[in-house]
């Protein structure tokens, strides 16, 4: 006798071009296709002239029966399921009756489980990229498992801040469950975490909709319908929904999550959550490049573990409600520790640190922070952190000067002869306070001098502004660093005080506006030649040396 064949297929989202080779092989070789009407109506074409057995919604452990008795009788049959036959599918219950009789790999007919694109992979690709960090597929249908185990699925897959996909959110007569899953996700993710609504993927009717947390339940959601909830890095661009390979490492000030580009994301750099190998406690050295050769603090802190009777302890205080841990049972949203960076001084024109200063900066920057004096005038810091806003209300408190880090506007200011020259300080300040920490396409550093001995070297800045018998001198494009550093160019002298800030606003504006990503202001000068009526004058022709990039 004929030996007979199970193929358990999924022909994936419901268009020709997504099914598999695999699968199209098995439903052409078999004798019976068996499936959900609707299912076997989508792939009819595909296959020539077999006997199609097709049963209703929920006849699936009959059509498992089914495809089982016709294999033993030594036919060929196709249990089909949409998307992935594994997942939410016939495969397992197919087994299941298999097993029931008795069957073995060895004694019973032959199985074969040929897999196709699940709904979480062709939603998400209509999406955009929704699901590139770790996920979860939870079913709200509770025809087959209890309410209260589904409830608590979406909870720990919130609170896990897993990107989730919801299968079988609703359909005539369930419709409760996608309110209820709502309101557990919005216990622990903002309202505005992306949500992608897929409706019939890859079919006639497809619609893909974005949408948020809050406003899902206003759209229409039904029986064909996948709904991905993104994580908390999750974002809409250019109408596509896309969720980061990892999650933000830092911050400065001023910006919830300093957007690193692909290339330093990749980087093992900053990374306060990675689990150290040996203590098993959170790596928190900073070391970014260990082939770097520059000296790094490394602070890496073995975190102590509590003994038994500590934990104990600490327990027994809980219930007792006189523990001095605050127990937060439900985070409204998943709070994630980034290195949070952030520049310091005294002030524009100050110099001197205070004791109560110093003693804030070691409060703020703790046991794992960093602190590194740079020749900006700043002192920078790097602290792992969930709450940025507690750190800058504290460095604030004792009247510290605080600035973003990266390509932005500082200006650096001399000592006015220790305040004796008082004259200009209120246009630096007014500098300050304009400009300073204005992203930009490169970092840029105002130098400002209170007088012409220009000491603090203004002229070797970008902008450099001298205060000279009451008027200002204006010089631009000078290259601060490298072999060939060179002084920038005289521009203006004599500037009515008056006219300075909108000179110099105008200045930043058409840099900012034109120049390319990354170009610092001497580089943009030489390329357009001219910055408002300004002439480009080559002030390092006459150096000579051989180009040595970073690193060299
Ligand atoms: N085995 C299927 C899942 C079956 S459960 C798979 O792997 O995709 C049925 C649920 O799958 C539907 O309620 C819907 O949430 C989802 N689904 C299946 N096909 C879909 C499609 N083409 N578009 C959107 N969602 C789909």
């Amino acid at each position: 006798m004929k030996k007979g064949k199970i193929f358990v297929v999924g022909f994936g989202p419901g268009d020709f071009k997504h099914i598999t080779t695999r699968a199209v092989e098995a439903l052409q070789q078999s004798d019976f296709i068996i499936g959900y009407k609707t299912y076997v109506d989508l792939i009819q074409d595909l296959v020539s002239a077999k006997s199609i057995v097709s049963t209703g919604m929920t006849e699936e452990v009959s059509r498992a029966q089914d495809a089982v008795r016709q294999a033993e009788a030594g036919n060929i049959v196709s249990v089909i399921s949409s998307g992935d036959s594994g997942v939410y599918g016939m495969a397992g219950l197919v087994y299941e009756v298999l097993i029931e009789l008795g069957w073995t790999e060895a004694t019973g007919v032959e199985v074969e489980i040929v897999p196709g694109i699940s709904a979480i992979n062709s939603c998400a690709s209509l999406l955009g990229a929704p699901i590139m960090h770790d996920s979860c597929t939870i079913s709200l249908s509770d025809h087959l498992t209890p309410w209260n185990l589904i409830e608590k699925r979406v909870e720990a897959a919130a609170m896990a801040d897993f990107v989730i996909a919801l299968y079988n959110p609703k359909s005539g007569r369930r419709t409760r469950q996608i309110v209820e899953a709502q309101r557990i996700l919005l216990e622990y993710r903002s309202p505005d975490t992306p949500v992608g609504l897929v409706k019939s993927a890859y079919r006639d009717r497809q619609e893909v909709t974005m949408t948020t947390l809050s406003e899902m339940l206003n759209h229409d959601i039904g029986m064909l319908t996948t709904v991905i909830i993104g994580n908390s890095s999750t974002f809409f661009y250019d109408n596509k929904m896309i969720t980061p390979r990892g999650y933000q490492r830092k911050y400065t000030l001023g910006e919830e999550k300093q957007p690193l580009r692909p290339h330093q994301r990749l980087k093992e750099e900053a990374e306060p959550w990675a689990m150290n190998q040996e203590t098993g406690a959170a790596r928190t050295d900073f070391a970014a490049d260990p082939n770097a050769g520059r000296v790094m603090p490394i602070t890496a802190q073995p975190v102590k573990k509590k003994t038994s009777l500590e934990i104990a302890s600490d327990a027994l205080a809980m219930v007792k409600g006189t523990s001095a841990v605050k127990v937060t049972p439900k985070l409204v949203q998943q709070k994630i520790e980034s290195i949070f960076e952030l520049a310091v001084s005294p002030g524009v024109a100050n110099k001197f640190f205070t004791p109560a200063q110093m003693m804030m900066l070691a409060e703020v920057v703790g046991e794992e922070g960093t602190m590194e004096y740079t020749p900006d005038h700043q002192i920078h810091l790097k602290i792992p952190t969930t709450e940025p806003g507690e750190i800058t209300a504290k460095l604030r408190s004792v009247d510290f000067l605080l600035a973003p880090i990266g390509d932005v506007l500082s200006l650096k200011a001399c000592d006015f002869c220790y305040g004796e020259k008082v004259d200009s300080i209120p246009y630096a300040e007014e500098i300050q306070e304009k400009l300073g920490g204005l992203s930009l396409p490169k970092t840029l550093h105002i130098g400002f001098n209170g007088c012409g001995m220009a000491c603090y070297r203004a002229v070797f800045d970008d902008i450099g502004i001298v205060y000279r018998k009451s008027k200002f001198d204006v010089f631009i494009g000078a290259k601060p660093v490298g072999r060939t550093a060179h002084a920038a160019q005289p521009v203006v002298e004599g500037l009515e005080p008056e006219q300075l800030i909108p000179l110099i606003t105008d200045i930043i504006d058409e840099y900012k506006a034109n120049a390319h990503p990354n170009e610092r202001l001497f580089k943009y000068f030489k390329r357009v030649k001219k910055i408002l009526h300004f002439n480009y004058q080559d002030m390092s022709s006459k150096i000579e040396v051989e180009p040595a990039p970073c690193g060299d």
